[in-house]
């Protein structure tokens, strides 16, 4: 263990929403003494700014911005009884704090945090199947690519439904929902959980499920942080067939006819293997827009009827019979930049018209940003189609009723720290602007992603004001004294 106390002196602790503006204040003597007690109680897990563990730690953010948030500790747990002693620690001195599972959020602050204490979860990243290989308990700290390629799972010829993306950590976006290439069969990966292991913020360690505690369970499906720490969940395991995966970068004068193909594909829904997204990327160098889709059949079938219509020129073209942890590694390398970022969310209805005129308003706005030399600025739509929608009992709002809809982001990368409001404040105009043509064509529906959200958006809300009923009494029950609300201001509140 290497822990020392020294150096830090008392500032008040001025709340505040952003977290990484806390920078400019140092450590209060709370949460000082907390990573002393925690360090006695938990030898060798907790570790200030002098060690090599929390540099590293620090590295593993996706943001920049929050690589550099400095905690006064970072306190790395390895059970749900430690992560119980974190939190009566924590919670008895009145510390700040913030959790953290694959670090992958897009909201900075949200799982580090500046002067106080960062719970890292990494720690809990067991892979356990279950002995007829049917189900596998989960630790929140792998990231999905850990799941993938765990030798219990991989070598079995198993599968999990979670991420696209290997480097995602499974503890948020379990609790935001998660998109899958398995949601047309089985929903949000949320939708699948069989049960969660949370510690509350008494320190309880409950099992949560159906049966056991039902409506935490409901409200642990998209509820976000607001609850508890999980530490595990049970996730049912299935076998996996070959994976088909391919890119395709088409001409631009084509746009119209792929997005008429995107809404034809998420209307009909003819194949619940069959996924895609589509993704325009500004190339700044050569100042041209780059349309690219991503065809994904998690069935062995190579030549999905769902994918004959995007039979329009392609500019480059690139295919792969692969399995989840090929497909999700792959993705991986075009994520990993350790940029300044900031994304925002919306949701349509299901229209190739309307895709047109986002496409159009992003055009735009991208070529007249100031961007970074090396930054990318993309956007991208999601068919989000009934059955994904339908298939669960989770808070997120939606009903067969809502029908096809479209996920819609876009998200912008630089460099310079300098540029961090100009960024947010140009976002947050495109943002309304698009919200408006949508609304304007009737066609903007409610939800917002909390595992997409920026800062400045309400994703409880999008629930419905009947949920976010729900949930903020699940949350008056579960946490009286609200220390997820007041104790952890960097997260993304009821
Ligand atoms: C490159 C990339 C690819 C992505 N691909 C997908 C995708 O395919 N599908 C999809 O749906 N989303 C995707 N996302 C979004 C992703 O689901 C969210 O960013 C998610 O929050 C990441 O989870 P994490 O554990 O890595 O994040 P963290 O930053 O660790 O946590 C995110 C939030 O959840 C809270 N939290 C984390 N763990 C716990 C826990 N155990 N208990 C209580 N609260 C907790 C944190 O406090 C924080 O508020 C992607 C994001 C990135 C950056």
């Amino acid at each position: 263990m290497r822990f020392s106390s020294s150096g830090a002196s008392f500032l008040p602790f001025l709340p505040s929403l952003s977290g990484y503006t806390q920078e400019l204040f140092r450590a209060d003597d709370q949460t000082i003494k907390a990573c002393s007690e925690l360090a006695h109680l938990l030898p060798g897990k907790v570790f200030l700014e002098d060690t090599p563990e929390y540099a590293k730690e620090q590295t593993s953010y996706w943001l920049a911005q929050q690589r550099s948030l400095h905690p006064q500790c970072h306190v790395a747990p390895s059970s749900a009884a430690e992560v119980s002693a974190v939190i009566r620690v924590t919670t008895a001195n009145e510390a700040r704090f913030a959790i953290k599972s694959g670090g992958h959020t897009t909201v900075a602050g949200a799982s580090n945090i500046a002067q106080g204490i960062t719970v890292d979860l990494s720690r809990l990243s067991s892979v356990e199947p279950s002995d007829n290989g049917s189900t596998a308990w989960l630790g929140v700290g792998c990231t999905w690519l850990d799941v993938y390629r765990d030798p219990k799972v991989a070598d079995a010829g198993l599968a999990v439904a979670g991420a696209r993306v290997g480097m995602v950590g499974v503890g948020g976006y379990v609790l935001g929902g998660g998109f899958s290439w398995y949601s047309g069969r089985y929903g949000w990966t949320c939708d699948a959980v069989l049960e969660f292991e949370v510690v509350l913020a008494n320190g309880e360690i409950l099992r949560v499920n159906t049966h056991e505690h039902p409506d935490l369970f409901w409200a642990l499906k998209g509820g976000g942080s607001n609850f508890g720490i999980v530490t595990r969940i049970k996730m049912p395991v299935f076998e996996q067939e070959d994976m088909y995966s391919s890119k395709a970068w088409y001409e631009q004068e084509y746009l119209d006819g792929v997005l008429s193909a995107i809404e034809a594909f998420n209307s009909k829904a003819l194949d619940p293997d069959a996924n895609l997204f589509m993704t325009i990327v500004y190339d700044r160098m050569y100042q041209l827009f780059r349309n690219v889709i991503m065809f994904v059949n998690t069935g062995a079938n190579t030549s999905s009827s769902a994918f004959l219509d995007f039979s329009f020129p392609t500019l480059e073209n690139s295919t792969s019979i692969t399995d989840m942890g090929g497909v999700s590694a792959s993705l991986d390398d075009y994520y990993n930049k350790p940029f300044r970022k900031e994304k925002f969310t919306l949701t349509f209805y299901n229209s190739a018209a309307l895709m047109s005129r986002i496409a159009a308003i992003f055009r735009q706005h991208a070529r007249v940003m100031h961007l970074d030399e090396k930054g990318p600025i993309a956007m991208t739509f999601q068919p989000l189609t009934a059955s994904h929608l339908s298939a669960g009992n989770n808070a997120l709002g939606f009903s067969a009723a809502d029908g096809p809809l479209i996920l819609f982001s876009l998200e912008v990368y630089w460099s310079s720290p300098s540029k961090d409001e100009y960024m947010r404040v140009h976002l947050q105009r495109i943002e309304a602007i698009m919200r408006q043509e949508a609304q304007n064509q009737g066609l903007l529906h409610p939800f917002i992603y909390l595992n997409y959200a920026a800062r400045w958006q309400r994703p409880f809300e999008s629930y419905g004001a009947r949920n976010l009923k729900r949930l903020t009494a699940i949350r008056e029950q579960y946490d009286p004294r609200r220390v997820f609300k007041d104790l952890q201001p960097g997260s993304v509140h009821l």
